[in-house]
């Protein structure tokens, strides 16, 4: 017997757990898509942050809800405004492998005060990511049910 409280067990298996086992697909624009594109994108796909690509579909922006909302308080056309004049741009933007433990994400989401993060391999020796997954509060919320019903191995 190990003398384990059952908090300490809890806390053992949450620290086991990485981004694999809880993720999404990544719904992606590309820089060149208008503010309108991206805002129809994100109602079809149903998601709340998009990732933008360039055309190599390396990482360079991610759009918020909020960010959509912004630009369309101004008085420009949405379809001339392309994604990239209002995403938040690389190098800032917080990221997750696939790997990572997802108490470390849950600790990043809180500390930047964000929703998700994308899920992203290096690419071209290290100086871009290639987005694979995102891992939003969703998926959290979904790993704390599964744990109050003991459904985590
Ligand atoms: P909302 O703005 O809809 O409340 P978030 O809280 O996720 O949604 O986003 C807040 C701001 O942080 C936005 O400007 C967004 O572009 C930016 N942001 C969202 N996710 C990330 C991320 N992974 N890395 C850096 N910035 C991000």
């Amino acid at each position: 017997y190990t003398g384990k409280s059952g908090t300490q067990l809890l806390a053992d298996k949450v620290k086991h757990i990485t981004v694999n086992d809880y993720q999404s697909r990544p719904v992606v624009v590309q820089q060149s898509a208008s503010v309108y594109d991206a805002i129809c994108t994100m109602f079809l796909e149903d998601v709340g942050t998009l990732f933008v690509v360039d055309q190599q579909i390396t990482l360079v922006g991610v759009l918020s809800r909020k960010d959509l909302l912004r630009a369309s308080l101004g008085k420009q056309a949405l379809e001339t405004i392309p994604v990239s004049i209002i995403m938040t741009r690389m190098p800032n933007i917080t990221v997750c492998k696939q790997g990572d433990l997802i108490i470390e994400v849950a600790n990043k989401l809180i500390m930047k005060q964000i929703d998700g993060l994308p899920i992203v391999i290096e690419v071209d020796y290290g100086s871009g990511y290639e987005v694979v997954g995102r891992i939003t509060k969703t998926n959290i919320t979904a790993l704390l049910v599964d744990l109050a019903n003991d459904e985590v191995i």
